[in-house]
């Protein structure tokens, strides 16, 4: 379970995240949505570890900052970036060290295969291409099968046939009990899998639904965030929170 409390993050005068709290239940996929700048890689940074904030943050019970944390979740940020000269396989033996993992060197074929690096595997970081890159992130992030895995616009840069492989690992995760948090603002991405969606504006959710109340109500996510994003199109709409 990753749980977000009362998360506030200043750089200097920009009020990036004000006062969000949010969580995400075991086998659970949320959704960080919102438009350019408003607040979603911070959110990601901030559970990561990467920036300092004011509130708390637990990830499977553990606050962020603790190795016990740590030793539990994975990240894949906005833009990969690889040891320029580790190669593809030495990334993931360097992980699985990192994190002591035992017995993974079948996990490690799967995954390289599944995301089509297994014949790259000896190429080294700098000669591997922006998509590549992405897939080698991906890769060394589920390789000590996290519980809790954050993805920061994880579509951007990937082929069709690592985009369906994704979808497909995104459902297993689902199954498996692991809370995905994914930051995107391209909703049709995500349409098939999500379980809870944030929506994010200047920093606050400004709404919250999971997928059950959007059916329930009978409700368009699109037409939510629109509502939300494009507010002088809808005069009378007033977000949430
Ligand atoms: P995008 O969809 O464009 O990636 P985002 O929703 O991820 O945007 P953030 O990157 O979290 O948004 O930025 C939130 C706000 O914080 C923006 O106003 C941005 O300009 C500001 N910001 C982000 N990083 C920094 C930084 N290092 N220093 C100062 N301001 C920053």
């Amino acid at each position: 379970m990753l749980k977000v409390s009362h998360l506030t993050k200043e750089y200097g005068k920009v009020l990036a995240n004000d006062n969000i709290s949010f969580t995400v239940n075991d086998g659970e996929i949320a959704v960080l949505a919102g438009p350019n700048g408003a607040g979603k890689s911070t959110v990601i940074k901030c559970i990561s570890g990467l920036l300092r904030f004011k509130g708390e943050i637990f990830i499977d019970g553990h606050p962020n900052k603790t190795i016990e944390a740590k030793k539990v979740f994975g990240y894949i940020p906005e833009i990969p970036a690889p040891f320029d000269v580790l190669t593809v396989e030495e990334h993931m033996e360097f992980t699985a060290r990192a994190y002591k993992l035992e017995n993974y060197t079948q996990r490690l074929q799967e995954l390289l295969k599944r995301m089509e690096l297994w014949d790259k595997k000896d190429k080294l970081g700098k000669e591997l291409s922006k998509g590549m890159q992405q897939k080698l992130s991906i890769c060394c992030a589920l390789l000590p099968n996290p519980k809790v895995l954050l993805f920061d616009e994880p579509f951007v840069g990937l082929d069709p046939h690592a985009i369906k492989e994704l979808k497909n690992i995104f459902m297993e995760l689902k199954n498996n009990g692991c809370s995905v948090l994914v930051s995107t603002h391209m909703l049709d991405s995500v349409a098939e899998f999500w379980d809870r969606c944030l929506i994010l504006m200047n920093g606050k959710i400004a709404a919250e639904r999971t997928r059950t109340e959007i059916q329930q109500k009978g409700e368009d996510l699109e037409d939510i965030f629109f509502k939300i994003t494009e507010p002088k199109r809808s005069p009378d709409f007033k977000a949430e929170g």
